[in-house]
């Protein structure tokens, strides 16, 4: 007889599976599901790699995607993490809640805006229109009123909006940070209260309204909020090192009592101080947040040992921070160059010669990028880069939307789509001949002041006009009630044509410098525009939409290959084979007016960090010794603070190029 034994097949085992993909540092954060969890780590650390595991993680084990909120920094950066997590598991995630603060507040105000005042279909004004409609509020409320200071439209803004996101009373951002005008105090409130009111009444909000609407709405009708704390299994916020005050009472407003909530950052990262952001958030999120699990990765997949090496010593500097350490997981590189050249033209062609030597060894031009630390400082590089027919694109927030003709055009369709929108209206009328600023908004004030100002339309001129302005209006009137047809409505591109044909385009013409460009951006931004089903969806996509101008600014060439011109606030988060950074001189990085205090010299020192840790193998740090300052003359700079305190330090973090021309 034989005996024979069954061996135990063990405790079942899970088959190899993405998360190998992982190192154990980093698994450990992918598998920790519950309860409050606060990553913080350096660059390059694989945080928001971590996190597009995380969510396959937790997709695969039944979370419906929709139960998913996933805020990043950009809706470009959740887009491709989205994208990421599908790559993982076959499920379609485009049902997760995933996108910025603003973008995701848009989606809950879109449905439930009405319980505060608004119709869901208000429309969203940038920052230029909000300066518009502020300089009226400042007339209708407080003009003639002389004896004490009174701040303009910007920094009447700029006031609203540091309260609204930090979190602050009006009392103390007078007294902090606007200490001129402390003393006007009860005026500022009074036209504060009237701008909040007018937008309320045109049925529109600005950038912050979206995030304080959002946390209004979840304070004030607790219904809302406990279905959204019971829809939402899980949050995770990444880059939060760069969160205010207001977003991190969403977030909490926005948790259910599982406590479900990631938080991914690095406070070294933390580079939107002046625009309210609160490292604070971060380094006191384990008291806020009791019974928080705290993870660290220690090492950078991203840069070579000489970056990593460069960033560390140079963060070194800083007193404030909380320490980490950084080890770099790649093989050597070069040395970091430090190129000195003579000034911003031999820069540019510096950068172009090298962009495309670079490009010839293999690296395309995807794969490199320029950074800087304010727009100007590329104007140099952009004409050469033009000269030279060397493709590129540069990121550059709204700037394209900003430009009188593309607002233009946007206005006729904000007419149509919330028809209360004094702004748009005006913008509208006033395009045409004999329509001025008084007749406009007596035209307005008669079309918006009973029903709908589109139905009113239809009768004709709401008031009596002189000849000219009636042949102009009767034009407009035309136009818009074309427009409003349904089969435009499906077809923005077309729609585009049609403003054109019927006054715009002779309008440009007549008015612009470069007519021609303004023309061809307008059908550019058709081309873009013809994608979308609704001129709807269209418009509500561009109100969030930052830096379409990136996709918009090209020059030279066609192909998809182009080399990236951005600032480094823009630049977060991403990484490129090649960077260049452009005038790494004093007074320019860090930049003169950003070196008022030791805290603002810290936060240069973050934005060099973020800056240096974007390139995985090359690191150019360009330096021009002559520029030219505000009155034209020729002034000497320095080498940055930023490099000459790291070698003093010990060791040569960089090499020194010298440039010869042939
Ligand atoms: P930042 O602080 O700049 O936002 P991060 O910590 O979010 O950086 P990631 O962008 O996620 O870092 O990762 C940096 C790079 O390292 C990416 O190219 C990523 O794919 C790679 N990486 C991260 N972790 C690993 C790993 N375990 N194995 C291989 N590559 C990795
Ligand atoms: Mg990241």
């Amino acid at each position: 007889m034989r005996r024979y034994t069954l061996k135990s097949a063990g405790p079942a085992r899970e088959k190899p599976g993405f998360l190998d993909d992982l190192n154990p540092e980093q698994r450990q954060v992918a598998e920790a599901l519950s309860g409050p969890m606060l990553v913080i780590a350096g660059a390059g650390t694989g945080k928001t790699r971590t996190l597009v595991y995380r969510t396959a993680h937790i997709i695969e084990r039944q979370v419906d995607p929709e139960r998913i909120m996933l805020l990043t920094f950009t809706n470009r950066a959740a887009r491709e993490m989205t994208d990421r997590v599908q790559q993982l598991v076959p499920v379609v995630t485009e049902r997760m809640w995933a996108g910025t603060f603003h973008h995701v507040g848009h989606r809950i105000l879109r449905r439930y805006a009405e319980r505060l005042g608004y119709g869901t279909n208000f429309g969203i004004i940038d920052p230029q229109e909000a300066r518009d409609l502020m300089t009226a509020v400042i007339g209708d409320t407080v003009a003639g009123v002389t004896g004490k200071r009174m701040p303009k439209a910007d920094v009447m803004l700029a006031i609203l909006s540091s309260a609204l996101n930090t979190d602050r009373p009006l009392a103390s951002v007078l007294e902090d940070d606007f200490h001129t005008f402390a003393e006007s105090r009860d005026r500022i409130d009074q036209v504060l209260t009237a701008y909040l009111e007018r937008k309320v009444q045109m049925n529109l909000m600005d950038y912050d309204d979206l995030l304080v609407n959002w946390r209004l709405l979840l304070e004030d009708h607790p219904d809302i909020r406990a279905q959204y704390t019971a829809h939402f299994q899980h949050i995770m916020v990444d880059e939060y090192q760069d969160t205010n005050a207001l977003q991190a009472s969403v977030v909490r407003l926005m948790l259910g009592d599982h406590r479900n909530l990631m938080v991914v950052g690095d406070d070294s990262q933390s580079i939107y101080g002046w625009r309210g952001a609160d490292v604070g958030n971060i380094l006191a999120f384990p008291e806020a947040f009791e019974g928080c699990q705290i993870f660290k990765l220690q090492t950078n997949y991203r840069c070579t040992p000489q970056i990593v090496d460069l960033a560390n010593a140079s963060i070194a500097c800083n007193k404030r921070r909380f320490d980490k350490t950084l080890t770099a997981a790649s093989g050597d590189g070069e040395l970091p160059a430090f190129v000195a050249l003579a000034d911003a033209e031999q820069q540019a062609a510096f950068v172009a010669q090298r962009a495309l030597e670079l490009r010839d060894e293999g690296v395309d031009l995807n794969r490199q990028a320029v950074l800087y630390r304010a727009h100007y400082q590329a104007m140099q590089l952009q004409l050469e880069l033009q000269r030279r027919g060397i493709p590129f694109v540069i990121r550059s927030g709204l700037r394209f939307f900003e430009q009188a003709h593309i607002r233009d055009l946007l206005a006729h369709l904000r007419v149509l789509h919330n028809p209360l929108d004094q702004l748009a209206w005006m913008r509208v009328l006033k395009l045409r001949e004999g329509i001025g600023n008084a007749l406009a908004v007596r035209i307005i004030d008669s079309l918006t002041g009973h029903g709908d100002p589109i139905d009113a339309l239809q009768r004709g001129a709401p008031i009596q006009l002189p000849a000219r302005a009636q042949r102009s209006f009767e034009a407009t009137r035309k136009l818009l009630l074309r427009l409003n047809a349904p089969a435009l409505i499906r077809n923005p591109g077309a729609m585009f044509d049609e403003i054109l044909k019927a006054g715009l385009e002779r309008h440009i013409q007549e008015g612009a410098p470069n007519a021609e460009q303004r023309v061809e951006d307008i059908r550019q931004l058709g081309h873009f525009a013809a994608q979308y089903d609704d001129y709807r969806d269209f418009l509500n996509e561009l109100a969030l939409v930052e830096n379409l101008s990136a996709e918009q600014v090209v020059a030279g060439g066609d192909g998809d290959e182009r080399l990236l011109l951005s600032t480094v606030h823009q630049a977060k988060g991403l990484e490129w084979d090649a960077v260049f950074l452009l005038d790494m001189a004093d007074g320019r990085f860090p930049l003169a007016r950003a070196l008022q205090s030791e805290a603002q010299e810290e936060e240069e020192r973050r934005l060099f960090y973020v800056a240096a840790t974007r390139a995985r193998r090359e690191l150019y740090l360009c330096y021009p010794q002559w520029g030219v300052d505000r009155d034209r003359t020729r002034i000497f700079m320095r080498p940055s603070r930023f490099l000459t305190e790291i070698n003093a330090s010990g060791g040569d973090r960089t090499e020194i190029w010298q440039i010869a021309e042939s």
